[in-house]
């Protein structure tokens, strides 16, 4: 049979955003090439309502296995016995560091070719082709699989989730026996979600932070300013990417969209995929030591300085003026 099958995650009564996007995603692509899109969730307790609730994003049949969730072998496990079973051509994921190590693992197991950081798929002579930026994302690569099974990796994010499908999903529960080496290993403690406390869409004023605040603890400069104004504090993907602030203050394309009273960006260049996401803002306000930097262009104000020296005197300014 030929088909796309995408790992959803699943978590405490509910599914992982970027695996819901990756299931519309997988619909699309289906229809594109006349396939089917199936999906399997691994877990506890996942009820037969939840599970078939997939089938409002285009997934048309699931498989439900009772395994440890939140580690990777286990989910390797299951998939290749699906992929062996019901030969499906392309293993989809949404993302995420599980994603990945999922991802590798099946495309070892059943001998596919894998693709990661994924932010697009489209559909030549009946194949998915994925699309990867490469060289920081200055380029982008099309990769065609010539055989075999075709293991396509999201970007956190890339692929938006849709309701498409009409009604539930079928649900078949499976029984796979998992390796040994799948089972060494168990889950101890979950962290919280990394930012989960950020809330930047509800903010008046936001201070969004990007590359040029040069290391994570410069972030502080942004908090600082931040507080003083009584707003928030956002980010460009590259520095959420390089683990400077948390990915839930991501603005963009595949973060956030915004539209606060006051946005003021401090080095922060204005890549499109940046500015989709806050282009709305009443009032943008930037600072870059690079008069040609792009975000010029869009901006109401456009201070041409270095924010190591701006952002410290700013936020004195507003705090005097503020009597604090
Ligand atoms: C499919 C796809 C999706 C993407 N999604 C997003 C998204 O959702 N959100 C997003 O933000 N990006 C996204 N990107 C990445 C985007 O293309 C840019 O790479 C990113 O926005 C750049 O972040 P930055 O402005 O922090 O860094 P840079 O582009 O490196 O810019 C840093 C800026 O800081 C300035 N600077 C340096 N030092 C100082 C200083 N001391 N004082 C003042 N200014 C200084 C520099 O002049 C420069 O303009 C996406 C890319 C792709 C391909």
């Amino acid at each position: 049979m030929s088909g796309i099958l995408t790992y959803v995650l699943h978590y405490e009564g509910e599914f992982n955003k970027n695996s819901l996007g990756a299931v519309s995603e997988a619909a699309k692509r289906a229809s594109d090439i006349g396939a089917e899109a199936h999906a399997v969730v691994v877990g506890e307790g996942i009820s037969d309502d939840l599970a078939k609730s997939l089938g409002r994003y285009g997934a048309t049949k699931v498989y439900r296995a009772n395994a440890p969730e939140g580690l990777a072998q286990p989910v390797v496990d299951v998939m290749a016995k699906l992929i062996g079973d019901n030969g499906y051509d392309y293993a989809l994921f949404g993302g995420g560091l599980l994603g990945f190590e999922i991802g590798a693992g099946v495309a070892a197991r059943v001998g596919g070719g894998v693709t990661m950081e994924v932010t697009e798929i489209k559909a030549q002579d009946g194949k998915l082709v994925a699309e990867r930026p490469i060289l920081q994302d200055s380029a982008i690569v099309d990769v065609a699989y010539d055989g075999g099974v075709g293991v396509i990796i999201g970007r956190l994010n890339a692929f938006e989730i849709e309701e498409s499908g009409s009604g539930d999903a079928q649900v078949e529960d499976v029984d796979v026996q998992l390796s040994d080496f799948s089972t060494k290993a168990k889950v101890i403690q979950r962290g919280e979600q990394r930012g989960a406390d950020v809330n930047i869409e509800d903010a008046d004023i936001l201070v969004g932070g990007g590359r040029g605040l040069g290391k994570a603890e410069n972030f502080s400069l942004a908090e600082d300013l931040a507080n003083a104004l009584g707003g928030a504090v956002a980010a460009t993907r590259a520095v959420v990417d390089a683990g400077w602030y948390p990915y839930a203050a991501q603005i963009g394309q595949t973060g956030k969209t915004v539209a606060p009273k006051l946005y003021l960006a401090a080095g922060i260049s204005g890549a499109i995929q940046h500015k989709v996401g806050m282009q709305s803002s009443e009032n943008i306000v930037a600072i870059n030591k690079d008069q040609n930097a792009p975000i010029f262009e869009f901006s109401d104000l456009g201070v041409v300085g270095d924010l190591h020296k701006i952002l410290p005197k700013l936020t004195d300014a507003i705090k005097a003026k503020k009597g604090s």
